[in-house]
């Protein structure tokens, strides 16, 4: 999680009501539902807390591990201990030894990674994003958990962009985000994210699944499993996670993503483009 940004929008501290935590390991646990990661960062920042000097940390370590329930998703990414609630009403996650928060100077060093790399890591949603796409989600999306799964998902963003331009036969312009209608039929298609009713059990993580120590992209088997081409929201449909027991199933997802597109365009269209 970077200090500081040259880019136009911080997306990972944008306001005061959500944050992101997600190259700082905050997704990557077997269970990594609402809940699991609730009490996890909870733990982590109530321990941390407890610790009244930074002179402990290794003493904190030890602590977290030993309480932890939770194993890792994939093996090679370091979940770090120091991620927390950085507020106290708990919306926002972020770096507990970050000096904005400690007060004090550079501790990140007692990271894996190092001040360093924590400092100069920027994800690829700040740069394959455009500054309209990351303002779609900055503000229809008001909560950590769902904020992180969305800000960092290139393709379920770009892909609703995509439909959506290419039915209105326009980009969308930023100077338009604003409207009401807009934010709320954004945020009814960022929502599918965490409320997605053909998310696969196990072992997923957006677009990648895992397999002990390896990674893979997910495909959907439309021609092997029932005889037909891809879903023209195959890349949103990999995004959510999906996964099918039945063509109808498919057929139903295909029309509950529809759905959202058909909202959008009527609010958008209605609103800025002349008939
Ligand atoms: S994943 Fe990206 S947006 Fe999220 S904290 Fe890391 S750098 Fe920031
Ligand atoms: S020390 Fe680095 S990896 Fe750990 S929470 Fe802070 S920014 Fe993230």
């Amino acid at each position: 999680m970077p200090q500081s940004s040259h880019h136009p929008i911080m997306l990972c501290q944008p306001d005061d009501k959500k944050s992101c935590g997600a190259c700082c390991g905050l997704y990557n646990w077997h269970d990594h539902s609402r809940d699991a990661l609730n009490a996890i960062l909870k733990l982590q920042t109530e321990l941390f807390l407890s610790h009244s000097n930074y002179d402990n940390l290794n003493s904190y370590r030890v602590l977290r591990n030993r309480a932890l329930k939770n194993t890792k998703l994939f093996e090679t990414i370091y979940n770090c201990e120091f991620l927390g609630f950085i507020d106290t009403d708990h919306k926002k996650v972020g770096c507990m030894l970050h000096p904005e928060v400690t007060g004090s100077t550079e501790l990140r060093n007692h990271c894996f990674y190092g001040a360093k790399v924590c400092n100069e890591h920027f994800c690829p949603s700040f740069s394959c994003l455009s500054t309209t796409q990351q303002q779609s989600v900055v503000r229809s999306v008001d909560d950590w958990y769902l904020y992180g799964l969305v800000i960092t998902d290139i393709d379920l963003v770009k892909e609703f962009f995509k439909h959506i331009e290419n039915k209105i036969g326009e980009s969308i312009k930023e100077k338009n985000l604003g409207n009401p209608g807009i934010t709320d039929a954004f945020g009814s298609f960022y929502r599918l994210k965490q409320d997605w009713k053909f998310k696969a059990r196990q072992n997923r993580l957006g677009k990648y699944y895992f397999s002990e120590a390896e990674y893979n992209i997910a495909r959907i088997e439309y021609g092997k499993e029932w005889g037909v081409p891809p879903s023209r929201f195959d890349k949103i449909l990999v995004s959510l996670e999906s996964e099918f027991s039945s063509l109808d199933q498919l057929n139903e997802a295909d029309i509950i993503i529809d759905e959202k597109l058909t909202r959008f365009i009527r609010v958008y269209s209605t609103a800025f483009i002349e008939s």
